[in-house]
């Protein structure tokens, strides 16, 4: 049987979301990344996947450093 070469998976900079407390990272069964916003839940102006990177947020909380 002949393999199928693998494709490289992009993964783009995430922006702010890499690193707010408000997202889920989540990789798909393809190997790519997408970040969930929690916000989105209770608030309808943020996307449920912002486009990314999300350069600007004014929801933005940074993570604590472990
Ligand atoms: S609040 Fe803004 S920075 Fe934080 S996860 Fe949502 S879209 Fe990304």
């Amino acid at each position: 049987m002949k393999e199928t070469p693998q494709r490289p998976v992009i993964v783009p900079p995430a922006g702010l979301c890499e690193n707010c407390i408000h997202s889920v990272k989540i990789r798909s069964d393809r190997g790519s990344i997408f970040y969930r916003c929690q916000r989105a839940m209770t608030d309808s102006s943020y996307e449920k996947y912002p486009r990314l990177p999300v350069l600007a947020c004014r929801g933005y909380e940074e993570t604590a450093e472990a």
